[in-house]
């Protein structure tokens, strides 16, 4: 098989063909058609997530298809096309695990950090957390809703129970996580409003064709108070401008693994129970809500395509800003 491969802590990812894996009891192997590049894989080779494993084949939006079985798994064919997202495995026996939070798990895997993941032509998965696809949609375009739109589905689950109405949703940072929600979300009848890096009329063009109502910069108000914000952006530093733009009871969620610090503000803005709450992983649940009702309503996902061997420009065009929507690479 063939990777692309992060050696060490912000080096370049390197190309190596090593044999092909096998899997083992419970795992099934995927040949892969598709990975999208998160911002996370950034996070990961910068070394801002602690304890990868190195070396590890970054990727965790991952499209392909079933090509082999391990022992005791059923429910599987060979062909069959299925993605592979962050949360690769969990333990089963913690009390997360345990109580329905398998998102919270004390001994999990993470795809393309803990173990091996998608910038790599074979992949071998936990089959109990690798999801049935079905036929319909280019692999391409179904690869960013395996990250970028499962994050986002579990934030905006959050952000409604957390405000307990929510009719006007802003979202700080409009990328790949932010171009599949606003779909959902104005679908499903909500008002969306973008925030942008001041000045990024491409991006907040971009927003409105998502269907957003309003886009600025993340240094303007919205037009009303909002029930909830979300941040996609990693940046600590929106948070109070976010609790600001928000109405009483409103939150804040936070959706990045990783965000630079927040920092200190006003006791006032976060007064008459308004919150900041984060999310972590997902939990198959989220994964098998989200991939069922994103083709029934239609999302459309933006991509651009690299081919694997160039995943480290994909990295560096993602960190640059300099597309709209999600990079996919192509083995
Ligand atoms: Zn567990
Ligand atoms: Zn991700």
């Amino acid at each position: 098989m063939h990777a692309m491969v992060l050696n060490r802590i912000g080096a370049p990812l390197e190309w190596i063909e090593r044999p092909d894996p096998f899997p083992g009891p419970g795992e099934i192997r995927i040949k892969i058609a598709a990975c999208g590049v998160c911002r996370t894989d950034l996070h990961v080779v910068d070394g801002e997530l602690p304890h990868p494993r190195l070396p590890i084949v970054p990727g965790h939006e991952i499209v392909g298809r079933v090509d082999r079985i391990g022992e005791g798994v059923s429910g599987f064919d060979i062909g069959e096309r299925v993605g592979v997202p962050w949360l690769g495995h969990t333990c089963r026996k913690c009390a997360y695990c345990a109580s329905g939070h398998e998102n919270l798990c004390d001994a999990p895997q993470f795809t393309g950090f803990t173990r091996d993941g998608g910038y790599a032509d074979l992949v071998v998965a936990d089959a109990r957390f690798a999801f049935p696809l079905g036929e319909a949609g280019e692999d391409a375009s179904l690869a960013p809703l395996l990250c970028a739109g499962l994050i986002g589905w579990r934030a905006f689950k959050i952000a409604g129970r957390s405000a307990g109405r929510l009719e006007r949703l802003g979202l700080y940072g409009f990328g790949a996580a932010a171009h599949i929600l606003a779909q959902v979300a104005v679908k499903q009848g909500h008002e969306v409003f973008a925030f942008t890096q001041p000045g990024d009329r491409t991006t907040q063009d971009f927003a409105r064709k998502m269907g957003a109502v309003w886009a600025g910069g993340s240094d303007e108000a919205a037009p009303e108070k909002l029930d909830a914000a979300i941040l996609f952006a990693p940046v600590g530093a929106l948070v109070p401008p976010a609790l600001k733009s928000l109405r009483k009871g409103g939150a804040v969620v936070c959706a990045g693994i990783h965000m630079s610090d927040i920092p200190s503000f006003p006791y006032a803005l976060l007064w008459e129970e308004r919150q900041i709450v984060s999310v972590a992983n997902l939990t198959r649940r989220d994964g098998i809500e989200f991939l069922r009702l994103a083709p029934q309503l239609g999302v459309k996902t933006t991509t651009r395509l690299y081919p694997l061997l160039q995943a480290n420009a994909a990295l560096a065009d993602l960190r640059a800003g300099a597309f709209d929507g999600a990079a996919v690479l192509i083995p």
